[in-house]
């Protein structure tokens, strides 16, 4: 099979489920993802596990698009993606693609650190936009991450599509990437609910983990009163 540059589409034909990515070689990439799914190695879980339950004879490859230049393909890719939101892809999706991108921006990565309280010990507290749900955020190009991703993605690497990214430290506000890493959202929601997470008083992070809050004038509100 001659090399093909482009734009690939796995579908489970049991499911109808499907995966996209792109490759400068589709035909290695394809063998590629199925050594890893008949070796249970894939680090895409939702692959892996429609393999596990359908077998690797329910996928099947297909060319979306054939893509001469190989600097094009990123672009192209998310074209599908949004077009056909495939399921295996998980919510990756918006974060995959930019991510290429973000680590040449050498401003991003200076504006985000500058948010970032790093403390010696115990968690690095975000110090910009917090979200509703006591997370922080941070923009890039023009779109809001949640910060704790956007730290795991500098400092140590991408999310496993189809994973959510937990904190050890039970402390949502945390980006220290030691303190991170990914599970699955289930993992997450018995994990919250084991650290009893939604727990006030004496079982509240804030209890146990006094060291990690700022306060007084350090405390964010106070710093960025605007906010
Ligand atoms: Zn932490």
């Amino acid at each position: 099979m001659p090399r093909t540059q482009g734009i690939y589409i796995i579908t489970n034909m049991v499911t109808a489920e499907t995966y996209i990515g792109s490759s400068v070689d589709i035909a290695e990439r394809w063998s590629d993802h199925r050594w890893h799914l008949k070796n249970n190695r894939h680090k895409n879980v939702l692959l892996q596990a429609a393999c596990d339950c359908d077998g690797l004879n329910a996928f099947h490859l297909g060319v979306l698009e054939h893509v001469e230049q190989a600097e094009q393909l990123a672009r192209r890719e998310q074209h599908y993606l949004d077009l056909l939101k495939p399921v295996y892809n998980g919510d990756e999706v918006a974060i995959r693609a930019p991510y290429r991108t973000w680590r040449s921006d050498e401003a991003d990565w200076k504006r985000f650190w500058s948010k970032v309280d790093q403390a010696e010990e115990g968690c690095w507290l975000w110090q910009g936009t917090m979200l509703r749900q006591g997370y922080g955020c941070f923009k890039i190009a023009g779109k809001m991450y949640k910060a704790h991703r956007v730290a795991y993605l500098y400092a140590i690497g991408p999310i496993p599509a189809g994973l959510a990214l937990c904190h050890t430290c039970d402390n949502p506000r945390c980006v220290r990437p030691g303190h991170l890493f990914p599970g699955t959202y289930k993992d997450n929601m018995q994990d919250a609910m084991r650290k009893g997470r939604m727990a006030t008083g004496e079982r509240s992070g804030a209890r146990l983990h006094p060291e990690s809050r700022t306060r007084g004038d350090k405390h964010w509100t106070r710093a960025e009163p605007g906010r």
